[in-house]
């Protein structure tokens, strides 16, 4: 049987060392042979033979040790041990009994046996050696004192084992403190990278084996090079002490945070998919803004996260996409958590280098993400697109001004950035939604309004907040009442509402745009403003709901931008 490297080495160790011990005490017993013997004719006569005997056990016993280590099992040495001790006694008894010097080679066999073996073995061994011994001496006649030497010889055996079982435990646990030293980062006290590596190894092993997922959540401290620059290099390591403070508290017991760079984190988050992983990276990230919220330096996080089995299956893998992911979170404005997803990383990319100009790259990042979630979500980019034409059209034939009917579109485009945070076990789901599942998807628009945190569309993000409140109070996220909902997130509301009953469903087929007229009509009033369905309705009469031309998201973000906003 092949062991694993580490034990295969103790192995080697183990048989070496008892190959040298015999050695030694063969060694010793052939020089002691040439001494004047002592002891009775009979026992003389008999002890050469036995000692021929016992050079080529005892050579045979050396070539096995030394030759065949690797296969040997615990029980063999242990087997061996026990025949050391049969025939150290042996020895002693032809050698004179209890007045033998042999009786010092007990002390091998006790060491060896409390180094290698564990605590119960070793006692087991030095309980029979005080058999052997004992029988030895009843054996071949008791001597002077007998009971005293035999008291004394076990005594030295306990004493002897115990000493080097203490030295080895303490070795063992120096060696434990060292390997701990190289796995730890000195100023956080956290893991570093090295000791991240071995551990997100070791959990995704169990992952694979046990079929449960696993998350990272990889996290870079924003502005971090402004902060040194401002506040000093000290300044600069006091946050980052603080901040891996928060991370260690505000974690779970079972995750395993680790400082993996300069101002780049880790968090191993085991038994969890992305979605309860995003959830906790908010936590985290609430956290670490509020820690820095009272005084200066002010500090933030960024996150990206990523799962097994659903991104990919190595270490080096789901790290690069937690990077990505984390990368995205960085284009999208900092201070935020970002999932990650293969079509959105590839927007975000191919968007920050579409363009340079800032505010015009934030606005097409965002576009490419909206249209990289409509992929995720309905296998076409369709939508965002067509709820934003149909809002557009709709603010217009309300006599909104130019400069709004614009923005409004652009609204459409992004009322569901937000769902980046919505699983996609809930946005796929076959079939009516859970209560449970409900508590996921309301949380997109404040999603959303996390995600549009900009200056710049300030006003956007509030009706893309607003887009499920609903004039009788019963939407959400905040259940604002008529008057507090904005007029621009009524359109968002009932265009939106018009293209989903209007398009295929995973759980359900598409209404007929009469059965979907119908369906708002009936909800003017409750869910709806009857204003904006009035308005929506002349706008499908007029135009025909096939006729809507569809946006592109560069087009959407060129009116933006020339707009001048
Ligand atoms: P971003 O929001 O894009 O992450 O901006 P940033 O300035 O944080 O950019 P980046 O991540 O590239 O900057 C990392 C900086 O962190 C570089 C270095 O000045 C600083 N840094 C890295 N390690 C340490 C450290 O141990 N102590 C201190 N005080 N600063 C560090
Ligand atoms: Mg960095
Ligand atoms: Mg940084």
């Amino acid at each position: 049987m092949a062991f694993p490297a580490e034990r295969a080495a103790d192995r080697a160790l183990m048989a070496r060392s008892l190959a040298y011990l015999f050695a030694a005490a063969a060694a010793l017993a052939l020089i002691s042979l040439e001494l004047p013997q002592t002891g009775d004719d009979r026992a003389i006569e008999v002890a050469t033979p036995f000692a021929v005997v016992s050079a080529v056990a005892t050579a045979l016993v050396i070539a096995l040790l030394l030759g065949a280590a690797r296969v040997l099992h615990l029980w063999a040495f242990q087997l061996i041990l026990f025949s050391k001790t049969t025939l150290i006694s042996a020895a002693i008894y032809f050698s004179g009994g209890i007045t033998s010097t042999y009786v010092m080679f007990y002390v091998l066999v006790a060491l060896y046996a409390c180094y290698f073996f564990t605590r119960t073995w070793a006692g087991v061994h030095i309980a029979f050696a005080g058999l052997a011994y004992g029988t030895v001496i009843v054996a071949h006649g008791a001597g002077d004192a007998p009971f005293a030497r035999w008291l004394t010889t076990i005594g030295t055996l306990l004493v002897a084992g115990s000493l080097i079982r203490m030295l080895k435990e303490r070795v063992e646990r120096l060696i434990e403190r060292l390997q701990d030293a190289a796995r730890t980062d000195v100023l956080t006290g956290l893991l570093n990278r090295r000791g991240f590596q071995d551990l997100f190894d070791n959990e995704l092993e169990r992952s694979r084996r046990n079929g449960r997922p696993v998350s990272i959540i990889v996290g870079d401290i924003d502005g971090f090079k402004g902060l040194n620059d401002r506040y000093g290099h000290k300044a600069g390591d006091r946050a980052l002490e603080k901040v891996s403070n928060v991370l260690t508290s505000a974690k779970r017991q079972i995750d395993i945070a680790a400082r993996i760079g300069g101002e780049e984190f880790a968090i191993i988050v085991p038994e969890t998919d992305d979605h309860s992983a995003y959830i906790l990276a908010e936590r985290l990230r609430r956290s670490v803004a509020q820690a820095f919220a009272d005084g200066e330096p002010k500090v933030t996080i960024s996150f990206g996260v990523a799962s097994f089995p659903k991104i990919g299956a190595t270490s080096e893998a789901l790290l690069h996409a937690g990077d990505q992911a984390l990368y995205a979170a960085k284009e999208l404005g900092r201070d935020r958590t970002v999932i990650h997803n293969p079509e959105i990383a590839s927007a975000l990319a191919g968007a920050a280098s579409r363009s340079t100009a800032q505010r015009e790259g934030y606005l097409a990042t965002l576009l490419a993400l909206a249209e990289a979630l409509d992929v995720r979500d309905s296998g076409t980019a369709r939508h965002s697109k067509t709820v934003a034409q149909f809002a557009e059209l709709t603010a217009r034939e309300l006599n909104l001004p130019d400069d709004v009917v614009d923005r409004v579109r652009i609204g459409g485009m992004l009322h569901d950035v937000g769902k980046i945070g919505v699983p996609d076990s809930v946005l796929r789901k076959p079939g009516p939604l859970s209560a449970d599942d409900w508590v996921e998807m309301r949380k997109h628009p404040e999603i959303a309004a996390r995600i549009l945190d900009s200056a710049t569309i300030e006003d956007i993000r509030d009706w893309v907040l607003c887009h499920h409140e609903r004039p009788d109070g019963c939407g959400y996220p905040h259940g604002l009442s008529d008057g507090e909902i904005p007029l621009q997130a009524k359109i968002l509301a009932v265009a939106d509402a018009y293209e989903a009953m209007t398009s295929d469903r995973v759980y359900r087929n598409a209404l007929s745009s009469e059965e979907a007229r119908d369906e708002l009509r009936r909800a003017a009033g409750t869910q709806f403003d009857e204003r904006v369905v009035d308005a929506f309705m002349r706008v499908l009469e007029r135009t025909g709901p096939s006729s809507v031309a569809h946006a592109t998201a560069a087009h959407a973000a060129a009116l933006a931008v020339s707009d001048g906003h």
